[in-house]
Order: C-alpha cells, then structure tokens, then sequence
C-alpha cells in the first residue's frame, strides 16, 4: 500500500474539550480541511441503507450532494469496505482525489479506549503520510462542568466532580504517554489559549504543523470544513460566527472542593491549559522600580 495523501491532522481529546472550535479554526487555513468524526460518520454512513439523510454538511449541502462525503457514501455502500481501515482508506482516497494530495485533512474522532486510533489507523492504510497530532485540553473545571450539565440534559445520574476531575487528569496524562511511545509528532493544544489568546495560539498551531501563517483562522465562519455530525455549536449560526469561549464554571462553584482535594491536578493543569499565556503582559508592572 501507498501514501494516498501526504499529510493529515489527527486531534485527540477527551469529550467536551472543544474539538468542534479547532476543526472550524483549523478549516480557515487554505490548505487543511476538516472532516469531523471521521470514524462515526464512517459507521453511519454505512449503516444507512439508501441516499436519503437528514445530515447537512458544514458546506451547507445535504449530505448526498456534498462533494466529499457524497462520493465517500457511494464508495463505502459500492464496497468492499466492511473494515475500518477499508472504510478510512476510502475515505482519504476520495480527499486525494477531491482536493489533490497537497490539501491536509483533520480528524477530530474521539475513541475512549483507543485515543490514537485515528493516528494507527492512517499510519496503517497510508504510510508515509506526515501525520500530526493535536492533544488539545480544556480547563479541568470547564470540562466537568460542561460533563455535568450535559449529564444533566440527557436525563443520566451526575459523576461527582472529583470523579470527572479525576478522570480528566489520568486520561490526559495516559494520551500523552501513549502519544510517547507512539512516537508521534505532537503538541499540546488549549481550549482556553485558544479563546484567551487566538492570535498567539494559532500562530503557535501554523508553526507546529509548518503552514503559513493564515490570520482569517480566527474567523471561523471561513471554514472548510465537512463535517456531518458534530455538536450543537454547528447548528448555532450565532456560535459560528466568532471564537466563544465557555465560561459557564466562571460563576458555579461545583469544582471548588476537588480542586482544593487536588492540587497535583490544579499544578497539571496551569501548566496544560495556560502554559503559553502572555502572562508577562500582567506581571511586569513595577518591572523598572
Ligand atoms: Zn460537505
């Protein structure tokens, strides 16, 4: 087997960590094209019977007429492609041939038991494609109490927010590990510098993956993206006109006690979700005294 497309992007991350508002980001860059949940839309796609979908695509066409997954759908219903990798070859296939190998496309699939699969995954039905990894991580606070109130709005019984803080941190820790010995080439990506401070995050993610710096990332309704399922946010023209930061745990108090249990994870997650901040900008009052 042969490289089908030179590079791609491959995200991984908890749930909730904001994996919607980096694809629309990456999706601005002229030569990165984002493509979602690409192992669940491949699953559903399959599984439908007949042309007909109620999905509409991030490029505004129902999904049957969308130039790329409209042709995925025939080629993985045509077969044969019962395998995941069949179906993620047939995937970037049409990419290469949508788009011409030069254009890099991201996966955003999030896989509990197996964060890199995505990475295994194209390494295996396309070797030799560079392949970069974004481990993007959201302020532990944000992400449980985002958890919580999705818990909330699906009817299920609440984790307990040391639970989730818990969680949040040995995943982390265990997606960086494996991330090592995977010998992946990767960066740690923030939710919250991405909101706080764009400009510099961005330029931070176009270095990593050396790509000429695109300011119009910023604004993400530029995207070029093709996703078929994703979040509420897609659905939400107000949320996709501009980078909205989640501030909700702002004014709750749900994370006071674990982060007072945790402080280890507190330390971990400065360093994770702030670690690049201009902080300098805030400190050097008083610097020439
Ligand atoms: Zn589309």
């Amino acid at each position: 087997m042969n490289r089908i497309v030179e590079r791609a992007v491959v995200v991984t991350c908890l749930g909730h960590s904001g994996s919607t508002l980096l694809d629309l980001i990456l999706g601005g860059h002229p030569r990165i094209i984002g493509l979602g949940e690409v192992f669940a839309t491949m699953g559903n796609l399959a599984r439908q019977k007949s042309e007909k979908s109620e999905n509409v695509c991030t490029c505004g066409r129902p999904q049957a007429e969308c130039p790329f997954w409209g042709p995925v759908a025939h080629r993985i219903r045509s077969g044969p492609c019962e395998t995941h990798e069949e179906r993620y070859g047939a995937v970037l296939r049409t990419f290469a041939e949508r788009f011409g190998p030069g254009q890099i496309p991201v996966d955003i699939s999030k896989n509990p038991s197996d964060r890199l699969r995505s990475l295994k995954t194209i390494r295996s039905v396309s070797p030799g494609t560079d392949i970069r990894v974004l481990h993007l991580v959201k302020d532990v606070r944000a992400y449980a109490i985002s958890r919580m109130d999705r818990d909330r709005e699906k009817g299920k019984t609440r984790r307990p927010s040391l639970v989730l803080f818990w969680r949040w941190y040995a995943q982390n820790r265990r997606i960086q590990r494996d991330l090592e010995r995977a010998g992946a080439r990767h960066m740690v990506v923030s939710y919250d510098e991405l909101c706080l401070e764009p400009a510099t995050a961005i330029r931070r993610l176009t270095d990593f993956l050396e790509l000429d710096p695109e300011p119009a990332m910023a604004a993400i309704s530029e995207t070029h993206s093709h996703t078929l399922r994703g979040n509420r946010m897609r659905r939400d023209p107000e949320k996709n006109r501009a980078i909205l930061y989640d501030y909700r745990w702002l004014y709750r108090n749900e994370w006071v006690l674990p982060a007072a249990l945790s402080p280890h994870i507190m330390r971990y997650n400065a360093r994770m979700a702030y670690g690049n901040l201009n902080r300098s900008r805030w400190e050097n009052r008083g610097a020439g005294r």
